[in-house]
């Protein structure tokens, strides 16, 4: 979603990258003495550079010019930090589910050989949406994994690795992407979002580590999506879906709806963990506080059933459905 997600963000090479350089640099040594692993895990908070460590990963591994570090100009890198590179390939979940006609996509290509490259990095973001409705999906990833197609590597990046199945987990290699420094927030506000020193410095204090919560502390966009979707859902803890519905009014298209029932599951999220008392998962802990006021309490549904309600509403949007009725069903659902 929006003006925080991180393929927005500036590519880098493994060794210009600003953030997380002992990763970097690890990766690096492991392509340089050829003993990439088949699968690696990124996992952590979003907004740490996961998926800018990824495209540096593929860059290096493809680029002719400087193999094993990836010079970041050749035709290979830019192709790659475009997402134009036949052997480069980055695939996510519609919405809040990475669905099996996906996945089959992501194996048929890990099954083909490389077009022009020695290898083939398929980057595969948010994989614990595959177990959203069944486990079908994962199950169906699972197999490559566990026979992987030679000359390829998986990157799965992760913001919350404990929704994955245990058998995923162990056929990956984990690397734990931890918070950044306020410093490294600072420059990358100012360098790469274009932030005044002053207002990056106290964006980058609020930020909680990540980008996601600079860009939110800056007052980003996609914040705006957010920000909406906690209000809306406060609306229905306060027994007002008529308000809900007033609130959603700028969601009248289907698309509008749909980026709408996102940003509804994000919040819905941050109650689940909140619920299972693991605050440290938040994805926007400056938002704890209001997240805390509506997951106590009883006054809506549980995560469970509005996840359920969620995944109804986005299939029923993605189908011939009345926009305002699927949304007032949706709403009411979320009332316990
Ligand atoms: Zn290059």
């Amino acid at each position: 979603m929006g003006a925080v997600s991180e393929n927005q963000v500036k590519r880098f090479t493994l060794s210009d990258i600003p953030y997380q350089r002992d990763i970097a640099a690890s990766l690096g040594r492991a392509l340089a003495e050829e003993r990439l692993a088949h699968a690696y895990l990124f996992a952590g908070p979003r907004g740490v550079g996961k998926e800018a460590v990824a495209y540096a990963l593929g860059a290096a591994a493809l680029c002719g010019e400087e193999p094993g570090a990836g010079c970041g100009t050749c035709n290979t890198c830019r192709r790659v930090f475009a997402d134009l590179h036949p052997d480069f390939r980055r695939y996510e979940a519609e919405g809040m589910h990475f669905d099996i006609d996906r996945v089959r996509e992501i194996l048929a290509e890990a099954g083909r050989p490389p077009s022009e490259s020695p290898r083939k990095v398929l980057l595969v973001v948010e994989p614990e949406k595959m177990t959203y409705r069944s486990d079908a999906p994962a199950n169906a990833f699972l197999k490559t994994l566990e026979e992987p197609p030679g000359r390829t590597t998986f990157v799965l990046v992760s913001h919350d690795a404990r929704q994955l199945l245990p058998t995923i987990l162990s056929r990956c290699v984990t690397v734990h992407f931890p918070r950044l420094t306020a410093a490294e927030i600072e420059e990358a506000l100012v360098r790469d979002f274009g932030l005044g020193p002053q207002e990056a410095a106290e964006a980058a204090a609020r930020a909680d580590g990540t980008l996601a919560g600079a860009a939110a502390a800056a007052g980003g966009e996609d914040t705006a999506a957010l920000q909406n979707a906690l209000a809306i859902l406060e609306e229905v803890a306060a027994g007002g879906v008529a308000e809900a519905l007033a609130a959603a009014q700028g969601a009248r298209g289907r698309e509008d709806a749909l980026a709408l029932v996102d940003a509804l599951a994000e919040v819905n999220h941050e109650l689940a963990a909140l619920r299972a008392g693991a605050a440290e998962t938040l994805r926007y802990p400056a938002w704890e506080e209001r997240s805390r006021a509506l997951a106590r309490g009883g006054r809506l549904a549980s995560p469970e059933r509005v996840w359920e309600g969620l995944a109804r509403a986005a299939l029923a949007l993605r189908g011939n459905c009345n926009v305002a009725l699927t949304l007032e069903e949706l709403f009411l659902g979320m009332i316990p």
